[in-house]
């Protein structure tokens, strides 16, 4: 059995207690590793490392070129082991294989974009009036928690990792317990391409015990965290004690447009891709469809053809197009939300059960579940199930499709589907969330900012945004007539 131990001040340790935590592959059911349980005391062994490396200079210190060049290195083996390591999240998390290697190679071009920005000009200076010139510039911010789930388990990593180190801070990572595998191996890679002893760490283990310290030490200056909304609030709690910083990428429940004027085939095509890619396991999946009233019975058949045909199987298998969900306790919860929808009335247009045949009875597969007559009060409209599982609304005109749109405490993302340009836009700006679409749905850049409105989160990742927050702005002003104020007299 493959064990895999957490990576603190350069070395590979299991937990102080020696406990370890089965991992699952979730198409089978199979234990395909032992992983150490970390716990509070781990976690502090941890932080003082990191911290310990941040006050000795030995990373924020060095020219960014050389902190960039690391990252290149990154970036260059993560390709090299892109076959293993795609291997590796399909049979951790369940996801397809053609959705891995999507990945790891967003993975890998994630650390060339801020090995690249890092070395850029930044920085600003201000016209405060003579003989003073004012300037801006900006500093690592300190010890960096990470927190991270398991829907992208590498992926969302690398989007922390890659910025905080790039801006030169110090980190102690905790992957999800449920899919720490990848992380392991970039972990290994950061080890091979001689990242200094204590620059990166990272410990596994239960958010209660291990997420919770990160949040709540004092010796931790920044949290950043991509999970749910209610683990969000606790970190921000446990994150008060000493005003850490904070960057919160939270849950959704992102509604996806699609006028009457829409081009058909493409808006049926993206609201399939929008909820069932990754089994609708992504935050910002387009999980409330708002169908115009005129087109709604014609494009619910079509909607309902093409979900009944999605392929769906172990993710290693090269024919499947939808996955297993991660987790046993995950698909329980994704199976109790479609009894709720049932419950409150709501219709199942298709799916609705855990698939069984097929050879898939060991591992955590739901049929693609589509609901219509929906009302907006219901639990299944307002809240996130996190699977495959899309509810529809209908409206009659522009307005009535804004204020469905925005009727969820979340604002995490939108799609607008119309070949009006003018009405695009026009909706677009008054929605309430921080990751848009016209005509499309789910494409993510690595240059361009990721974050929500509302209850979705606090701050950007990705992009010059998402460095920012891995940096303190400091002022300086220098006094260019060096002589006494004489503000009090002698
Ligand atoms: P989760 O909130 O249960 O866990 C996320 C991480 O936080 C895990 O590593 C977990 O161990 C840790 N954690 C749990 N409780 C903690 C606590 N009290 N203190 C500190 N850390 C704690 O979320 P999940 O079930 O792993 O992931 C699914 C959620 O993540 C969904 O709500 C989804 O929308 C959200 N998500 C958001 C984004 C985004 O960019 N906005 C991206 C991916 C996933």
């Amino acid at each position: 059995m493959q064990k895999l131990n957490m990576f603190i001040n350069g070395e590979w340790v299991e937990a102080q207690s020696g406990k370890t935590r089965s991992i699952v592959n979730p198409a089978n059911g199979k234990i395909i590793a032992e992983a150490a349980e970390g716990d509070i005391e781990d976690a502090r062994i941890a932080i003082d490392v990191a911290r310990h490396a941040f006050d000795s200079g030995i990373w924020s210190d060095i020219p960014a070129a050389e902190r960039a060049s690391y990252l290149f290195k990154i970036a260059d083996k993560l390709e090299e082991r892109a076959e293993e390591l795609s291997k590796l999240e399909t049979e951790d998390n369940g996801k397809p294989l053609r959705e891995t290697e999507y990945d790891v190679a967003d993975a890998a071009a994630c650390f060339r974009y801020y090995a690249g920005l890092v070395t850029k000009p930044d920085g600003q200076t201000y016209h405060v009036g003579d003989p003073m010139q004012a300037m801006v510039i900006r500093e690592p911010v300190g010890v960096c928690g990470l927190i991270v789930p398991w829907n992208y388990p590498l992926l969302m990593g690398v989007w922390k990792i890659a910025p905080a180190l790039a801006a030169g801070n110090t980190i102690v990572f905790k992957p999800s317990e449920v899919t720490p595998v990848t992380s392991i191996k970039l972990f290994e890679i950061i080890q091979e391409v001689g990242i200094p002893a204590g620059v990166a760490n990272m410990v596994m283990g239960s958010g209660a015990t291990v997420g919770n310290e990160i949040a709540e030490s004092q010796k931790v200056d920044k949290i950043s965290f991509t999970g749910g909304t209610a683990t969000g609030r606790s970190i921000m709690k446990a994150a008060a004690g000493n005003i850490k910083k904070i960057s919160l990428e939270l849950g959704g429940k992102s509604p996806n447009i699609v006028f009457a004027d829409a081009d058909f085939e493409t808006a049926v095509d993206y609201a399939l891709f929008g909820i069932f890619s990754n089994a609708g396991q992504v935050c910002s999946a387009g999980s409330r469809l708002l169908l115009e009233e005129s087109i709604h019975d014609k494009f619910i058949e079509s909607l309902v053809e093409r979900a009944k045909k999605i392929r769906v199987g172990a993710g290693d298998d090269p024919n499947t197009e939808m996955g297993s969900l991660v987790s046993v306790q995950h698909l329980e919860k994704v199976l109790s939300y479609i009894q709720i929808g049932i419950d409150e009335g709501a219709t199942l247009a298709c799916g609705g059960n855990r698939i069984t045949s097929n050879g898939l009875g060991n591992g955590y597969f739901v049929e693609p579940t589509i609901f219509v007559d929906t009302k907006p009060e219901m639990r299944i409209v307002q809240e996130e199930i996190f699977g495959p599982v899309l509810v529809v609304q209908k409206f009659k005109d522009e307005k009535e499709a804004i204020e469905l749109a925005n009727n969820t405490a979340y604002g995490l993302a939108a799609g607008v589907f119309t070949q009006d340009g003018a009405k695009a836009l026009r909706v677009i700006k008054k929605i309430r969330a921080g990751i848009t679409w016209i005509n499309t749905y789910h494409p993510t850049y690595n240059e361009a900012p990721w974050g929500g409105y509302k209850q979705s989160g606090i701050g950007r990742g990705l992009g010059t945004f998402g460095f920012d927050e891995f940096t303190e702005v400091k002022q300086v002003n220098i006094n260019l007539q060096v002589e006494p104020s004489g503000w009090f007299k002698k």
